[in-house]
């Protein structure tokens, strides 16, 4: 198979072992956000047929798979999690060809991946179950974890590795078999992860990856009765067709949606800390991270020194190609999410907040071939805006005043979401009562919203998530079910909750 490094113009479906065409006959293309006369790859538009010959295929090697014992599923994970680690450079590289962010992000995202799958691989020696002592005499009561069996797995591109290896290598390790389908937007770095698997081993059919639509190759998925489970992390909006779409047929259905996370900086905060945090919080991946801080609330006491620092660094940062070593914030992903950026600029204006940088997209010289936008703040914003409450996935930071710390908390809380917050004090009572009220699922005292670790778990609350969480131990949940065994060595009929042992 080709290295990532090759270029390749026509890339295929990988389906029970073998790289094939779409049955569809169609493909599309995928282009650098940084310059879109840089063709990456021509990719398969794939159908709801491609779909049904992956889940078919998925669906036989299940049976084998299933009965691999985990310690040896497992040495194949920590083959690729060596490989990914090899090719981490040349994974990176293609990344930030694909998909804009820098290279710096793009090589964490890669190095992600890599934790994730040594974390996951393991997982292959523990799974642990509970062994309790029954209630009745010579009987023996445990529980194992099971696998569901065949997993949809349905990404985005904001994480085009990191995302995929939340789901794919814990869903493995537990025993099950794969259909993946990523983003249309960064389908390079998908097949680079899967044609890694497939080189460390994994077996034909284990694997599926299916590139297309998510409204033809994702639906399709969703509906097909041999799925039994659906990892997803997208917008709310689809995560909620995702849900209803798999209610029917009883999947157990995993969904990572959308944020609108908030760091609250109070009076007696290290404000050069803050600012710097609320820079790689609010700009880090162009403001592309479910967890980006999108909103800032100030204490009254601080806003104005705040505010004059954070808008002075933000003017200050090199936007630019992601590839650039000097470049710190890379393109929007593509021209729909820079028109995105820009009617959310209009409606803050309207709104009646104080535009305090940025607000324009950039379109001569340098920036004439991508979807570059400035880093935008704006300032004396209130929480009933759209600005403050939706989602806008863009270099755009809505900073709000608050007169205390349980105005503060009300803010956070205030939206749909509930994926990270965070807060900057140099009290640490304040710290941990805030850490209590904010009902997010991920919270940073004195960071930013953003910096997850894999051997956490990683998943919010409300709008943001349906209760499962990813990453750590906890993604163990998401792919297998728990089974209760009893053994009864007495020889005899025993009925529980009715007879009841001698003492
Ligand atoms: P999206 O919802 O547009 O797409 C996500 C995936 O779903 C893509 O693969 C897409 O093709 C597929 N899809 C679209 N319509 C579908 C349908 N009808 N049926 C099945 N699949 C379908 O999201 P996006 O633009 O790729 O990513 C940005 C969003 O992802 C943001 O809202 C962001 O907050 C969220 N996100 C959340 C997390 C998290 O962990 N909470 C992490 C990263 C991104």
């Amino acid at each position: 198979m080709p290295s990532s490094t090759e270029k390749l113009t026509t890339h295929h479906n990988f389906i029970d072992g073998g790289w094939v065409p779409s049955v569809s006959g169609q493909t599309f293309e995928n282009r650098n956000p940084a310059n879109t006369d840089d063709l990456i790859g021509v990719f398969q538009k794939s159908t709801a047929a491609d779909v049904s010959r992956a889940i078919d295929a998925a669906k036989r090697a299940y049976e084998h798979w299933r009965l691999v014992p985990a310690p040896r599923r497992a040495e194949l994970l920590f083959r690729a999690a060596q490989l990914i680690a090899d090719r981490k450079e040349a994974l990176a590289r293609d990344m930030t060809r694909e998909m804009g962010k820098v290279l710096d992000e793009t090589r964490g995202d890669v190095q992600e991946a890599i934790d994730m799958t040594f974390f996951m691989a393991g997982e292959g020696r523990r799974q642990y179950g509970q062994t309790v002592p029954s209630e009745l005499r010579d009987k023996f009561a445990m529980s194992v974890r099971q696998p569901l069996g065949v997993s949809a797995i349905i990404t985005p591109w904001n994480f085009p590795m990191a995302i995929p290896s939340w789901k794919i290598i814990p869903a493995l390790v537990c025993g099950n078999t794969v259909v993946f389908k990523p983003a249309t937007l960064t389908p390079l770095s998908a097949l680079n992860f899967v044609r890694i698997l497939e080189e460390a081993g994994v077996p034909a059919g284990v694997v599926n990856l299916v590139t297309g639509g998510g409204g033809d190759v994702g639906s399709a998925m969703l509906v097909n009765d041999d799925v039994r489970v659906v990892s997803f992390t997208g917008s709310t909006e689809v995560g909620r067709i995702v849900s209803e779409k798999a209610a029917p047929s009883f999947k157990k259905v995993h969904l990572e949606m959308g944020g609108k996370n908030v760091i609250m900086v109070m009076d007696d905060a290290n404000l050069d800390l803050a600012v710097e945090g609320c820079l790689w919080g609010g700009f880090g991946t162009t403001g592309q991270r479910c967890t980006a801080a999108s909103r800032v609330v100030v204490h009254e006491r601080v806003y104005r020194p705040f505010l004059d620092r954070f808008v002075t660094r933000a003017r200050a940062l090199r936007v630019g190609d992601g590839l650039d070593p000097g470049s710190q914030m890379g393109p929007l992903v593509s021209a729909e999410q820079r028109e995105t950026v820009m009617q959310y600029v209009e409606i803050g204006a309207k709104e009646g907040a104080t535009l305090a940088c940025g607000g324009h997209a950039l379109t001569t010289g340098a920036y004439a071939k991508g979807f570059f936008h400035e880093p935008t703040i704006f300032a004396d914003v209130s929480p009933q805006m759209r600005i403050a409450r939706e989602e806008i996935f863009g270099p755009v930071v809505s900073v709000m005043r608050c007169q205390s710390v349980e105005e503060a908390v009300a803010i956070a809380n205030g939206v749909q979401y509930g994926l990270s917050a965070s807060i900057y004090t140099q009290d640490v009572n304040r710290a941990f009562s805030v850490m209590r009220d904010v009902y997010t699922g991920i919270f940073y005292v004195n960071a930013p919203t953003i910096g997850a670790e894999v051997h956490l778990p990683f998943g919010g609350t409300k709008a943001t998530g349906n209760g499962h969480r990813e990453a750590g131990t906890a993604a163990l949940e998401v792919f297998s079910e728990w089974k209760s065994v009893y053994v009864d060595f007495s020889g005899k009929l025993q009925r529980a909750q009715i007879d009841t042992a001698d003492l």
